[in-house]
């Protein structure tokens, strides 16, 4: 199957039914069950049914895998590869990933619950990219040479880290995966790399893919299982250098105990948010805002690190926007993810349903009213659904207002002027993304200036592209970012090498 078009839900259907699985983790260049041969089973969200029995590691096989991917960062069959020749791996790795993108969609979308045209169409695109944009970047960033006094040469070269242990989240797992595969490959480190237990199978592929693109053994290995004994015996690990991790505050926050308690290591943390999008009064295609809105907080069911789940609005423009809001959820059919006409699809887990419930039924205490949405849908099926929820007259003191929901799950908000609008977005303990809507030049840049997030966007919702770096202020990030040239740089460390010319004695 070699086709990357998005298929008809029949034909989507049939696929599913003649996927063949990967199962068992990827260690040293080769699949193997756990050492003691425990399995658990990942189902589908949108079926409630079970999927697959994968392999459930532990810490006896993260010390496997560690030992493996020690072995080839010491003897440098990776880093001391050309990097013309790194270069060239890793692109067909991307290309490989490129060409079997339907698989792939199929994949993630049957373990995550996530839209086949979102699997098919964006995903797999951009984990490919992903991998491409850093391989490229290889043999195109160069070291330096200091200053140093007559009679002596310094150098500044980057080295790689040695062993990245990555831990990634289940919203997204094939592009966090890449997002960062892609920087600590390149630049020339082995990994051990563990998803989300519910959506362990596309990484699973994806690493076959590698190998069979060239990446020598060792180099990448996944193990699969839970976060507190897996997740934890990677953060825990001596021989582990530098700690990539996606995911909750909560979990993040353990990261840095255990790199404190153990060696040290660096660590990197992408985290949770609660992002704001200002919407001013000068806006006047109310329409093209709330499309916006929407993709801010209803793309990939909410379950969305950036998800803009505050909408901040001018007094003047709420019950317009509202309505508006309310149109544009017509182009947001709730259903099958398989079928190339939903537009959102279940949620992960019936655990993450119900969490989600229990803030909308918060929300209703707390005195906001629901203006759509606000129960289960489509229970008929199984799955784990809600549709997009509204909820209006939110305060921002409100938990609704203040805790991640990750969930379809919108609160609005009003203000009235510049400095109440600004002050509201920034009332937060997270920091990860922001978006303004406005005609005014300068208060765009003034608002943009003063907004406490690592990304913003001006009269859009964007994330930016491969050659921005992504990462949060506040609670929503430490240490990195992902993507673009700050990500490479995170994955290596700093060597000067200083020279005595004996000329110069
Ligand atoms: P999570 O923190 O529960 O899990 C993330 C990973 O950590 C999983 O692989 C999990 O198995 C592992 N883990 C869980 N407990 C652990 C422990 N005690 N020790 C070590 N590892 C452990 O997060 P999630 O529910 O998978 O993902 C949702 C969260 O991720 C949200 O908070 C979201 O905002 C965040 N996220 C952030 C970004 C970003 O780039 N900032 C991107 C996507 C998701």
């Amino acid at each position: 199957m070699t086709d990357t078009l998005v298929p008809a839900a029949e034909a989507a259907r049939a696929e599913v039914a003649a996927l063949r699985l990967r199962t068992q983790m990827l260690i040293d260049g080769q699949f193997r069950d756990a050492l003691d041969g425990t399995r658990f089973t990942t189902h589908n969200p949108a079926t409630g049914q079970p999927i697959a029995d994968v392999a459930e590691g532990g810490p006896a096989d993260v010390d496997v895998a560690v030992a493996a991917a020690r072995r080839a960062a010491d003897d440098g069959r990776w880093s001391r590869v050309s990097p013309g020749d790194r270069k060239r791996i890793l692109i067909r790795w991307a290309d490989l990933i490129e060409a079997n993108g339907r698989e792939l969609g199929l994949i993630e979308t049957i373990d995550a619950g996530k839209p086949i045209v979102d699997t098919v169409g964006l995903d797999m695109p951009e984990t490919a990219t992903c991998i491409r944009w850093h391989a490229e970047a290889i043999d195109k960033l160069y070291g330096q040479v200091a200053p140093s006094p007559e009679g002596t040469i310094a150098t500044i070269t980057q080295e790689p880290c040695g062993v990245v242990g990555a831990v990634i989240p289940w919203n997204y797992p094939a592009q966090m995966a890449a997002w960062k595969l892609g920087p600590a490959l390149a630049t020339g480190n082995t990994v051990v790399i563990k998803p989300a237990s519910t959506t362990s199978l596309s990484l699973l592929r994806i690493a076959e893919l590698g190998a069979e693109a060239g990446l020598p053994d060792g180099v990448l290995n996944v193990v699969t299982g839970p976060g507190d004994t897996v997740g934890e015996a990677i953060g825990r690990h001596p021989d582990i250098d530098c700690l990539a991790f996606t995911g909750s505050t909560e979990v993040g926050r353990r990261f840095l105990t255990y790199a404190a308690e153990s060696n040290l290591k660096r660590v990197l943390l992408e985290l949770g948010g609660k992002s704001p999008q200002i919407v001013f009064d000068d806006v006047t295609d109310l329409a093209a805002v709330a499309a916006n809105v929407a993709v801010a907080i209803f793309w990939n069911m909410g379950e969305n690190c950036s998800a803009g789940s505050r909408l901040i609005v001018h007094r003047s423009k709420r019950a317009a926007l509202l309505e508006a809001i309310q149109a544009e959820l017509a182009n947001w059919p709730v259903g099958d993810p398989l079928d190339p006409a939903t537009k959102i699809g279940a949620l992960i887990s019936r655990g993450h349903m119900e969490r989600v419930l229990e803030y909308i039924d918060i929300g209703r205490a707390e005195g906001a009213r629901v203006v759509t949405g606000g129960q289960r849908i489509l229970e008929e099926s199984g799955g784990w659904f809600i549709p997009p929820t509204v909820f209006d007259g939110v305060r921002n003191d409100m938990r609704i207002a203040r805790e991640e929901i990750f969930g379809p799950v919108l609160s609005v908000i009003e203000f009235e002027t510049e400095t109440e609008a600004l002050a509201l977005a920034n009332d937060t303990p997270y920091g990860l993304a922001a978006s303004l809507y406005t005609h005014d030049f300068d208060r765009a840049h003034r608002v943009a200036r003063d907004l406490k997030a690592g990304v913003v966007g001006i009269n859009a919702y964007s994330e930016g592209d491969m050659t921005t770096p992504f990462g949060g202020y506040k609670l929503s990030g430490f240490g990195g970012h992902d993507k673009s040239v700050h990500a490479h740089g995170q994955y290596t460390e700093t060597k000067t090498v200083w020279i005595q010319l004996r000329s110069a004695g």
